[in-house]
């Protein structure tokens, strides 16, 4: 397409060809009942509460290049998500923290998805109070995933509005990350039924939630606009606000239509998994004109030279491994 440069740019290296490769996939290591093992051996009792009753809380940071990406934020929200549950893992932030780095030096991956999971476990005598669970702690370092691939990167994602209503915040907090996708995963089957790459749900007020695990912009008259309730609070829509007040973009949290969606200039949406990505298709209609528009390149791109900004990663040390 004229005048478009490629978004991976500089910032953004293509994924590695093992990706999706499924003899290697995914190759980690994980720390489970306080052992290192390969991913492949992780596992855990079908008892668990976080398996029968998802009742289990979870971060998800990334690691670029060899650093982590705003690790501090994801331990908090982690934290915070296990006080909000009474949850108790009986280890300190530093301890987690380098119980993550060990995942991810042992992985050897210089680009990592890295998740830690508290889950309510169970009771020695699978007694069903919950106060009774010893809840447990595990974590694990495989290759960086991304909701877009790089051909979704360079032409924008197709999202579909789905029928699916998102639980609604009365009844479970969205914002403790939370393995209750139901609704989610019901949203995705509504966009491959209609062609699209992956959903967007709304909330009981007919308003715009969020996707299966990412939050969404519209850009209207150079202006951002996210949703400001139902939806997972994420750390890369706390970065995109950080990102504008830099750049001197205007963003702003509040009520999003779909209307206003529909209507936008640019669409975009936030994971850890991915990043910033552009969305040029809504349901049948182009947004706009259909390309990737030139906010959204911008922010992207800012997005990833922050990558090696000290302020914002941490080494991983992988010299004990
Ligand atoms: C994790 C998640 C997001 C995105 O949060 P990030 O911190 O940017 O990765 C959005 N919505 C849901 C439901 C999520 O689980």
């Amino acid at each position: 397409m004229a005048n478009q440069a490629p978004i991976q740019s500089a910032r953004r290296p293509l994924l590695s060809s093992g990706y999706n490769d499924p003899n290697r996939y995914p190759h980690g290591v994980a720390y489970v009942d306080e052992q290192y093992v390969p991913m492949a051996d992780a596992k855990v009792s079908v008892l668990d509460w976080g398996f029968l009753h998802s009742d289990a809380t979870y971060d998800t940071v990334h690691v670029w290049n060899g650093r982590f990406f705003r690790l501090d934020l994801h331990l908090d929200r982690f934290f915070s998500g296990m006080q909000a549950l009474r949850m108790d893992i009986g280890l300190s932030r530093d301890h987690v923290a380098s119980i993550l780095d060990n995942c991810v030096a042992l992985s050897g991956h210089r680009s990592a998805y890295v998740e830690m999971i508290c889950t309510r476990g169970m009771s020695p005598v699978f007694d069903r109070d919950p106060r009774r669970a010893v809840n447990r702690f595990m974590a694990f370092a495989v290759p960086y995933g991304s909701v877009a691939n790089d051909e979704q990167m360079e032409r924008g994602l197709h999202l579909a509005i789905s029928d699916t209503v998102r639980i609604p915040p009365q009844s479970v907090d969205p914002a403790i990350k939370n393995y209750h996708w139901l609704d989610l995963v019901q949203g995705l089957y509504d966009a491959y039924d209609r062609g699209a790459e992956t959903a967007l749900v709304l909330d009981l007020d007919g308003n715009v939630a969020e996707g299966p695990g990412f939050n969404v912009f519209a850009i209207n008259n150079g202006s951002l606009l996210t949703p400001d309730r139902g939806i997972l609070p994420g750390i890369t829509r706390k970065t995109v606000f950080e990102l504008c007040s830099e750049l001197h973009i205007r963003a702003a949290a509040g009520p999003l239509s779909v209307a206003a969606l529909r209507d936008a200039d640019e669409v975009l949406i936030t994971s850890t998994a991915g990043g910033i990505m552009p969305v040029t298709r809504l349901d049948d209609r182009p947004i706009a004109d259909g390309r990737v528009g030139p906010i959204t390149r911008r922010l992207i791109d800012a997005y990833w030279q922050k990558h090696d900004d000290p302020a914002w990663t941490t080494p991983v040390n992988y010299d004990k491994a």
